[in-house]
């Protein structure tokens, strides 16, 4: 396939909003495609030459992709990087620079899919001093052979930043648009999904799609070393809500709830590798996981599922993840990083053996064959704890033991059920409990639209600032009153509102509510420099002066403490 041929359908993409039509563009065009192309083109429509999992990329930016459009045009950076800041678009920069220069030279080298594609593919492997350098040369080297409008889609591809509005979505439905007839689609996207929850790569789908079908789909299984989709789970509300959800004939399987990375481990022999749950490739930065597994899982062939927690090394107390995450981009000064933060993985599932996918059998069994495997190790590798009970008795005191040692809380898995990725399962649930209330002063207000413009919607929630003797705003709570409530509230705020601007007030800080909320997280958007997620009124404080309302170190309490 000539290039210029998928620019015409980067082109199409480009040209409409509508998902349908951009399903139906991207089906014609897989449908028309040898086995070979199909795998290039799926990837490439998603603006990629690697799969997503993989630990590669084409490693230019944007800086660098000036030079070689300079290099490859003739034109100054300077002058690329104005017409840059005009377009907006790399993309469209190059194309009307490779078309000025175009119209004064006559060469020019057919590029095809495969051409761009391997070159692209080529340019991830250079390594160390002047790789840089030759990639520059490499991209240079495309450019000078493209049409302008190619242009603009190989400087789209290699920056990562392809403008055509396609989505993992769109992938999947033109997949089976164009390989399988109307009346199966719906049957078939489960499929899809099920190829792509095992392969993690819609180019592998696609493949088996053409070539083997329906029953094709079915088959794709989980392979060593390409991770497959976790599977999340779902909140409880409490414990008897968890056991209705998970609970099975025996009861329901309980875990600690640990704090850390969810980690997905594969081993072949001495070879190991660590996946994240967005399916990065850690293995580089998590050497010491790559140990614990060589030495204490007495497996050939296995994946494992597991949560790895960082820990203090001076009194083995746990380290929050916030920590353990600068682990995860570094790139160098690994060695220090696993003195500094060392990690213990607690393991929770197995998922092939030997040989066989674990998947389908139930978790039970996963269980019992993983404890067959692990050999624990203290502070490198052990067990999740794991209590399987139908008594909601020792189900509570589990839970009250799973907090008192740090863990977050717990989750609750049914023990017939399969593995299956994804977060709508319904096989597992997590329960935490509900973050403490907090006391807080309303600053502020937004009036209602529609059928709630006479009532105050929006409240600007504040702590006090002992130290200042100021209110810093933590959030805005804006969901979940009834119209008692909100009647309630305007009528408390509206005589002190002291400026009115637009739809917004301010409000002199005299009320003061309880609140309930999912987390608290840093934010340079508040005064106070935290936000509250998902904030709920609880009460109307009528009890409380705004000098009973909670305190800006109380808020920084609870931030590190959760
Ligand atoms: P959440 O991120 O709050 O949706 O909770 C799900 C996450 O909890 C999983 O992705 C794991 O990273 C983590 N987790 C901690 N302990 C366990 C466990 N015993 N079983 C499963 N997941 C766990």
């Amino acid at each position: 396939m000539d290039y210029s041929e998928l620019a015409d359908v980067y082109e199409s993409l480009e040209s409409t909003q509508s998902n349908l039509e951009k399903t139906s563009i991207l089906a014609k065009a897989f449908s028309s495609l040898d086995k070979e192309e199909l795998e290039k083109v799926v990837r490439l429509s998603m603006g990629r030459v690697f799969a997503a999992w993989k630990d590669k990329e084409i490693g230019i930016s944007s800086k660098l992709m000036v030079k070689a459009i300079s290099k490859a045009t003739g034109e100054k950076e300077s002058d690329i990087e104005d017409l840059w800041r005009e377009t907006g678009d790399l993309g469209l920069t190059a194309e009307r620079l490779v078309k000025d220069k175009k119209q004064q030279t006559l060469a020019k080298q057919e590029l095809t899919v495969e051409k761009v594609f391997m070159t692209l593919q080529e340019m991830a492997t250079y390594e160390g001093s002047g790789s840089q350098e030759k990639k520059l040369d490499k991209a240079a080297e495309l450019l000078s052979s493209a049409e302008p409008r190619e242009a603009r889609y190989i400087t789209r591809t290699i920056i990562g930043d392809m403008r055509v509005g396609v989505g993992e979505g769109t992938v999947r439905d033109a997949i089976a648009e164009a390989f399988f007839p109307e009346e199966e689609k719906e049957e078939v996207k489960s499929k899809i999904q099920h190829a792509y929850d095992m392969a993690n790569d819609f180019s592998v789908v696609a493949r088996t799609a053409k070539e083997e079908g329906f029953s094709g789909l079915e088959e794709v299984e989980m392979e060593l070393f390409r991770p497959i989709q976790m599977m999340l789970a779902q909140k409880a509300e409490d414990m008897e809500d968890g056991f209705e959800s998970v609970g099975g004939e025996e009861g329901a399987v309980l875990e600690y709830k640990y704090d850390g990375m969810r980690v997905q481990i594969h081993k072949k022999g001495d070879e190991v590798k660590v996946f994240t749950r967005r399916l990065e490739d850690v293995t580089e930065q998590f050497p010491d996981i790559v140990d614990a597994v060589r030495k204490n899982v007495d497996a050939q062939e296995c994946v494992l599922d597991g949560e790895a927690v960082a820990y203090n090394p001076e009194d083995m107390s746990n380290i929050p993840f916030q920590k353990l995450s600068k682990r995860i981009k570094r790139k160098y000064g690994i060695e220090e990083m696993v003195e500094e933060i060392p990690v213990v993985v607690h393991l929770f599932d197995v998922l092939y053996l030997e040989g066989d996918s674990f998947i389908s059998k139930p978790l039970e069994k996963r269980w019992s064959k993983l404890k067959e495997v692990v050999e624990e190790a203290e502070y490198d590798l052990d067990l999740a704890k794991h209590l399987e009970t139908s008594s909601i008795e020792d189900a509570n005191s589990f839970y009250q033991e799973a907090l008192q040692s740090d863990a977050e809380g717990i989750m609750m898995k049914n023990p017939d059920a399969e593995f299956k990725p994804g977060s709508r399962v319904g096989y597992m649930v997590k329960l935490k409990p509900v973050m403490e209330t907090l006391d807080l002063v309303v600053v502020g207000a937004e009036w209602g639209e529609g059928r709630r413009s006479d009532w105050l919607g929006s409240y600007r929630l504040a702590c006090r600032d002992e130290d200042l003797g100021e209110f810093k705003v933590v959030g805005k709570m804006a969901t979940g009153f009834t119209d008692e409530q909100l009647e309630e509230m305007t009528e408390k705020i509206k005589p002190l509102i002291t400026k009115e601007e637009g739809r917004e007030v301010d409000v002199k800080p005299d009320l003061v509510v309880e609140v309930s909320y999912e987390e608290l997280q840093k934010s340079p958007q508040y005064s106070s420099g935290y936000a509250l997620r998902f904030p709920r009124l609880v009460q109307i404080r009528e009890d409380l002066g705004v000098e009973g309302a909670d305190t800006l170190s109380k808020v920084s309490d609870l931030y590190e403490s959760q």
